[in-house]
């Protein structure tokens, strides 16, 4: 895959970190795409996804922690463009905890790098043995 642009720049302070990303994807119409992120969040919502229940139980962290890394992909869902993503933050002592981004988490900074590339935008359906909503195409053999 070749890259057709990259978008790099700062969130504001306060800023909703799920909201944004997924803001800028439809603005620009993104729909092929990989995400990543460094940072610091004033409050963190993030979720396991449970494999048993097939349902996402959220983890919150309330307080300064660094956005070690921030990683995701960008592709279609219900004919918008989506961004799947994950992300580990650290705490004070360095511990790290992570999970999957939902929204509410707040920024207190974050510096993005968003990269589209040339393609077919990938589309996500739900799969019934997972209950996730993956690619419909693009499986690797
Ligand atoms: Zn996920």
């Amino acid at each position: 895959m070749t890259i057709k642009r990259t978008i790099m720049g700062q969130l504001p302070y306060g800023a909703d970190l799920y909201e944004s990303l997924s803001e800028i994807v439809r603005r620009e119409w993104i729909t092929l795409g990989r995400i990543q992120a460094i940072g610091a969040t004033t409050h963190a919502v993030v979720a396991y996804y449970d494999q048993q229940t097939k349902t996402y139980n959220p983890l919150e962290f309330s307080g300064g922690m660094e956005i070690l890394n921030l990683n995701g992909n960008i592709s279609i869902r219900d004919g918008n463009p989506f961004v799947h993503v994950h992300i580990l933050l650290g705490d004070a002592h360095g511990k790290v905890f992570g999970g999957h981004l939902l929204p509410g988490t707040k920024l207190f900074a974050c510096e993005v790098t968003i990269d589209e590339f040339d393609g077919e935008g990938l589309s996500r359906s739900k799969e019934e043995r997972t209950g996730l909503f993956l690619w419909t195409s693009g499986m690797l053999p």
